[in-house]
């Protein structure tokens, strides 16, 4: 089957492969969707698509077109990504990462962008004559270009040459230029169904099927964010949910030893991670107290203690819950001081939960 790289968006598959099979390809794409759900990888599979030669269903996956891409070495294809530094070296190992599964590309620089020089770099090379017929160029996470490299860019949308076929990609499609937007054919991926999720990394990744099921639940429709998954000890991480939402009952010098603890072992990441999960723990408690016999608990292997939590209050404010944890997240990520964000946060969870018998 052709696309088979990339996890479920039919839909997708189905406009893509019609439009390779009447032969109405656009010139600049854009594939759209929240991160992790195979834009990239829908990329590079419509890249070989576009240059396949073999008969039937494209891309075959075996000619020596789709071989060439699969390595990054055809000569007409370019696969563009943000970086910092201009570093051949990293830059390399970014592609041979994308390379060996384009789920997982590397990123290792904090706050990296496309700049002009990486746009102008095209704008060349499109005045150029492809050496096998058309150039197709990825342009990854476009989202992440400079003002002035999104400017150099709507010059070659203006007039695509026409050999010339542009596939951006982009999870935060409102910061792009309307300009940009409205000369590319939008194709909007949606998060991953858990189902489709589960069998890939039962299939692929040789994962147990329980193991499976709680990853692609906690991962949310990203499949690589189940891959940092399997990497990560989730069990631990949801020890540490259990172990804050008990400390959010206790007194003050308990919750600031704990919030220094995790200051000492974590860093922003792994608290985000951890803050992630205490919301997929509030969203099943929520679940349950709705419908005891739910199916559709994230954390399923832990369906006792997700009972006995709901059991120990006489009511949970899940709305303020979701809204305090939320805003919490946001804060880490604008760099307000952590431990200030988790004391309060304990605090305003607090009040979220009314203990049987007593008084909020
Ligand atoms: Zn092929």
């Amino acid at each position: 089957m052709s696309f088979s790289d990339v996890i479920a968006q039919h839909r997708a598959k189905g406009i893509l492969s019609r439009a390779i099979a009447n032969e109405r390809v656009s010139h600049a794409y854009l594939f759209s969707g929240p991160p992790g759900v195979g834009k990239e990888a829908l990329a590079i599979e419509f890249a070989k698509a576009l240059y396949c030669t073999g008969a039937g269903e494209k891309p075959c996956d075996a000619c020596s077109s789709c071989r060439r891409i699969r390595s990054f070495q055809h000569p007409d294809f370019r696969f563009i990504f943000p970086s910092s530094a201009k570093n051949v070296e990293e830059e390399r190992a970014v592609l041979d990462s994308v390379m060996a599964n384009p789920y997982s590309r590397r990123k290792p620089w904090a706050t990296p962008t496309i700049g002009i020089e990486q746009i102008r770099e095209i704008r060349h090379t499109s005045t150029l004559r492809p050496m096998e017929g058309r150039r197709v160029v990825i342009l990854a996470e476009a989202d992440k270009m400079t003002i002035p490299a999104a400017n150099s860019l709507l010059k070659i949308l203006e007039e695509p040459p026409a050999t010339m076929y542009l596939i951006l990609t982009a999870s935060q499609v409102n910061s792009m230029l309307p300009t940009i937007l409205s000369r590319c054919q939008e194709i909007r991926l949606s998060p991953l169904p858990d189902n489709e999720m589960e069998w890939t990394l039962i299939e692929k990744k040789e994962v147990e099927p329980l193991r499976a099921q709680l990853i692609s639940r906690v991962s949310q429709g990203s499949y690589t964010r189940a891959l940092e998954w399997l990497d990560e000890s989730y069990s631990e991480r949801r020890e540490n949910v259990i172990g804050f939402l008990r400390c959010c009952l206790k007194d003050v010098k308990s919750q600031i030893e704990l919030v220094e603890q995790w200051l000492r072992e974590y860093d922003k990441k792994i608290i985000k991670d951890i803050l992630n999960l205490a919301l997929l723990w509030f969203r099943d408690a929520m679940i349950l107290t709705a419908a005891p016999l739910s199916e559709n608990l994230v954390n399923i292997d832990q369906l006792e203690t997700v009972e006995k939590f709901v059991g120990a209050f006489e009511s949970i404010d899940f709305e303020k819950a979701f809204t305090e944890i939320e805003n919490s997240v946001h804060m880490i990520d604008r760099n307000v001081q952590i431990n200030l964000i988790l004391i309060v946060l304990m605090i305003k969870l607090r009040q979220t939960l009314k203990l049987k018998g007593r008084q909020k």
